[in-house]
């Protein structure tokens, strides 16, 4: 299908034609084209949108199987398949979840906090109340988990890191109210780490893009979606030095209200994730850095029971030692 007049006097939705327009461009531009599918509301219009441009079929569409996945999600893919007369590849997981969060550890508060506590913890770190300076001898491989740890005293920060330090910095400890002190009084018992995103996701999206030798991949990320997989971008387009390739998010600047006006006019139909479980993201099922955490799993065990038991035991230690850090939180809020 051409975006020609004809097609875009039917769209009355400014950023919905913008959005056809650059997606007709990108797909001009590229040879190779590795679509990411969740299964999710957003990558829904992805897979819409693509299907109704490609005429030339270059786009290869891939859902990568975390280990730890709705069986509504799966149906939606087969639906998917069936309206849009495509495949899509089901790739497992380099290391399903459950394995890379026994093997490595569990993902606590969010993928860069998980980071910097697995580095600390590889150097057997015992959650000292002291400056960068005091610990650097002691820990002197942790350089940048310690900064991490220390950046809640800036005069001391600023002397070793004088263009980085910043209580308000996403990279600093303050980041996360009196995570400092929590952890301080509350050393963490059990294996913390982000590991289960690269190998259930990250490292399988590059090994597919080689293995196609892709030029562009594309996701269903929304800017308005917030968070960090959002905040990693400024823009629809960009080019990954690192991996050599182009990256493009259609929806990148999709209001609620543009997204309200493409299901409608194109009558996208979305996984019983959505219309009968009543969840407002699918995402990575149960995991552990979403703030509406508890209703979500109780979600999960109305409608999916074995898969809430699997959340309950992979992701164990980390929702205690997450509840328990969310009653430190208010308990000091009240204090002051
Ligand atoms: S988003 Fe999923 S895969 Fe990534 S760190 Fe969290 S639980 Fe692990």
């Amino acid at each position: 299908m051409r975006v020609d007049n004809d097609f875009m006097v039917t769209i009355q939705n400014a950023e919905v034609l913008n959005s056809f327009v650059k997606a007709e461009r990108e797909i001009e531009r590229h040879d190779s084209i590795l679509c990411s599918v969740s299964g999710g509301a957003d990558s829904d219009i992805v897979v819409d949108m693509l299907t109704k441009l490609d005429d030339d079929r270059k786009v290869v569409y891939v859902w990568f199987d975390t280990g730890m996945e709705y069986s509504a999600t799966k149906e939606q893919l087969d639906y998917l398949e069936s309206r849009y007369g495509i495949t899509i590849r089901r790739e497992k997981a380099i290391k399903p979840i459950p394995s890379s969060c026994r093997e490595f550890g569990q993902p606590f508060l969010s993928k860069y906090v998980s980071e910097m506590i697995e580095r600390l913890q590889r150097h057997d770190f015992k959650w000292e109340d002291e400056a960068y300076s005091a610990l650097l001898p002691k820990y002197p491989n942790a350089k940048s988990a310690l900064k991490w740890w220390c950046s809640w005293h800036d005069e001391d920060l600023a002397e070793h890191f004088p263009s980085q330090s910043g209580k308000s910095s996403k990279w600093s400890i303050s980041r996360n109210r009196y995570l400092r002190e929590f952890m301080i009084e509350n050393p963490p018992q059990f294996k913390v780490s982000a590991k289960c995103c690269s190998y259930a996701k990250k490292d399988l999206s590059f090994k597919i893009e080689r293995e196609i030798n892709a030029d562009l991949v594309v996701t269903g990320i929304r800017k308005a979606e917030g968070g960090a997989r959002a905040g990693a971008y400024t823009t629809c387009t960009s080019f990954d030095a690192k991996r050599g390739i182009d990256t493009f998010r259609p929806l990148f600047w999709y209001t609620h209200s543009d997204k309200e006006y493409y299901e409608q006019r194109f009558d996208i139909q979305h996984s019983r994730c959505y219309t009968e479980y009543g969840l407002k993201r699918t995402g990575c099922v149960g995991y552990p850095f979403g703030r509406k955490i508890c209703d979500e799993l109780s979600v999960i065990k109305h409608y999916e029971p074995q898969l809430y038991a699997a959340c309950s035991n992979v992701f164990k230690g980390s929702y205690l030692y997450t509840e328990q850090y969310r009653k430190y939180v208010k308990e000091q809020k009240a204090r002051r």
